[in-house]
């Protein structure tokens, strides 16, 4: 039997899920978690096993007022939160923020735009393989770049940048990956930056952290891939493309980029994607929530073979631009809704630098 109340007083984290919470509330109160989330929630639906916290309750057994627990916990939320904003996958934030708060790991569900602790000064990245802390001290570029993401946000909306950064991960990826065109700046810094990100591939390699290399010129690149202005020049005139291009050379530190003949990531954007709506996050939390609802969320068996085939590979050729193209964070504009249909990611990778026109025919069919 719960008490009325319990005594040691826990507030939640920000933007943390329900079920952490809850898990967090039993280990220092030294009750099971599924005790106490049996007494704390009910069934969603009656012809369903999937069970949401009672805001109520949460409210009377904490001694915390239902809005201030909305406040930090999004399910909480009345009326629901636009979940579209949120990431679809929960995750470990900064480790520094989650050391206040005791009971075990600290879940959250993140905004898409967050990637640095800027009061910690720490990674904390796409949802993957907790990393441990990343400080970022030695790399100030990095939390200019979450600065500048911010402000991005403010001016374009978050769909448009929600795109936009997602697609200039993608790009840097492209560019990083082999052949290195020797006058983009960029390469340089990134494999300086992997150096002190990766110092050794075997202990420090993830994923994350090879997002954390290249995220400011993504973000840089997001300032021209947002607006529309920028956008139609990218698909326009022919000396309309070369402006876009010398601004695509700027922002990677170099002259202007100068698309390779037969396949590029850069001019493919330019001509499929620019003319384009931005894309929509292709899933939600909601989704994600059918398969953790009653239970604490932890990585996935298969999130766990993913980093460990990337550790692999990355430690016998460490090829950063490659482990971003296959990582799933990218995925929404690796393969968009008129993107032709590849059998696997290889090939949807290859697709999104092709310049061949057959597949455009394709497109157009998809258009119509
Ligand atoms: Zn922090």
């Amino acid at each position: 039997m719960l008490p009325a109340r319990l005594p040691i007083p826990l507030p939640p984290a920000r933007h943390e899920l329900a079920t952490s919470y809850v898990s967090r509330l039993a280990t220092v109160h030294g009750l099971g978690f599924a005790e106490l989330w049996a007494q704390l929630s009910a069934p969603e639906h009656p012809a369903t096993t999937r069970r949401r916290v009672l805001p109520e309750t949460l409210a009377a057994l904490t001694g915390r007022p239902r809005a201030q627990l909305a406040g930090a916990l999004p399910e909480l939320r009345d009326p629901a939160p636009n979940w579209a904003l949120f990431r679809h996958e929960p995750q470990p934030g900064c480790p520094l923020c989650d050391a206040r708060h005791p009971g075990g790991p600290v879940i959250r569900l993140l905004p898409h735009h967050r990637y640095v602790c800027q009061r910690h000064r720490h990674w904390i990245g796409p949802p993957d393989i907790t990393a441990g802390a990343t400080p970022l001290a030695a790399l100030p570029e990095i939390l200019r770049a979450q600065h500048r993401h911010l402000r991005l946000l403010r001016r374009h909306g978050w769909a448009a940048i929600y795109d936009a950064v997602l697609t200039g991960f993608l790009l840097c990826a492209h560019l990083w990956t082999p052949p290195i065109d020797p006058d983009i700046d960029a390469c340089f810094r990134w494999d300086e930056r992997l150096d002190v990100l990766i110092a050794d591939p075997l202990a420090d390699f993830t994923a994350s952290r090879l997002f954390a290399v290249v995220y400011p010129e993504a973000v840089a690149l997001a300032g021209v891939l947002a607006p529309a202005s920028w956008r139609h020049l990218a698909h326009g005139e022919h000396h309309q493309r070369q402006r876009f291009l010398a601004e695509i050379g700027r922002r990677l530190g170099g002259p202007p980029y100068r698309p390779a003949a037969t396949s590029d990531a850069v001019e493919h954007w330019m001509s499929w994607d620019a003319p384009r709506p931005s894309i929509t996050p292709p899933r939600t939390y909601l989704d994600t929530r059918a398969r953790c609802c009653n239970r604490v969320f932890t990585p996935g068996k298969a999130n766990q073979a993913r980093h460990d085939r990337s550790a692999f590979w990355f430690v016998r050729q460490p090829d950063g631009g490659n482990v971003i193209l296959h990582h799933r964070h990218v995925r929404p504009v690796l393969i968009r809704p008129w993107s032709p249909p590849m059998a696997n990611t290889q090939g949807a990778i290859w697709a999104s630098t092709t310049l061949d026109p057959a597949p455009q025919a394709d497109l157009a069919e998809c258009a119509t």
